[in-house]
């Protein structure tokens, strides 16, 4: 089964990704991880990508789209993809459809975690996540356990986005009104939009994502 996770910066959709991986053996498949993953392999993908990123501006589609094919080829037989961030245009939505045809997927549920504008920075500037595993912390929202040490892999190693602070945040949010907003209607009409609470707190977004994936 696969399933998009749908919802402006800040959203929670990587949080709630991390937990299906965790609970149903899914894949994440992120392409702001990637590119990040590229940019910080001074890769000529990354090369392109990284002054854009930093500006809030969305990278261009053929790279995107390239890099989604690369690894839903490298999933398991059988395993289910989360996209996280991934379509964010009308044209990269045309693709994904293109894509998955291809390789003889459908695309199960979208799910659009629905937040208040207000909200979101104050999200995106408390994020940190482990610079060993990724997992996701906020310092307000979700902090470890036992201070300074991840949940996951016992790091002491934390790190934050140089994109995650308040002006870049702004112009992400123009980016997803204008462009990624707009491609729901698409799905709506196919009648597998389903619509979560996000300003929830994150288990019981959980338990609504999970009442959706089990219908
Ligand atoms: P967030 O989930 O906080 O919005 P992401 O990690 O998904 O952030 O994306 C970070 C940046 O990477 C975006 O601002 C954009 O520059 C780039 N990016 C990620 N995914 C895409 C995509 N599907 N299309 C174009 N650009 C993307
Ligand atoms: P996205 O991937 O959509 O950009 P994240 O999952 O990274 O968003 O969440 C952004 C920040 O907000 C993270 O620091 C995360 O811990 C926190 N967060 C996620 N979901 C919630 C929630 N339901 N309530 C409060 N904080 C949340
Ligand atoms: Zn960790």
């Amino acid at each position: 089964m696969d399933i998009i996770l749908l919802g402006p910066p800040g959203a929670g959709k990587g949080t709630q990704a991390q937990r299906l991986v965790e609970r149903h053996g899914m894949r994440q498949l992120s392409t702001g991880d990637m590119l990040r993953a590229a940019v910080k392999a001074g890769s000529p993908v990354g090369l392109q990508a990284k002054a854009v990123m930093e500006r809030g501006e969305l990278v261009s589609d053929e790279i995107v789209s390239a890099l989604i094919g690369e690894e839903l080829d490298a999933l398991a037989t059988g395993q289910g993809a989360i996209f996280d961030g991934y379509p964010r245009t009308a044209a990269q939505a045309k693709s994904l459809d293109a894509i998955l045809a291809a390789r003889g997927r459908t695309l199960a549920q979208v799910i659009e975690l629905e937040v208040d504008e207000d909200a979101l920075v104050a999200r995106i500037c408390g994020r940190y996540t482990c610079a060993n595993c990724g997992k996701g912390y906020h310092d307000t929202f979700e902090q470890p356990k036992v201070p300074g040490t991840c949940d996951k892999c016992g790091s002491h190693e934390f790190k934050r986005r140089p994109d995650d602070n308040e002006d870049t945040v702004r112009t992400r949010m123009g980016e997803y009104r204008a462009k990624t907003a707009p491609i729901l209607p698409i799905y709506e009409a196919r009648g597998i939009v389903a619509r979560v609470d996000g300003m929830a707190d994150i288990d019981n977004v959980t338990a609504a994502i999970e009442g959706i994936i089990k219908r």
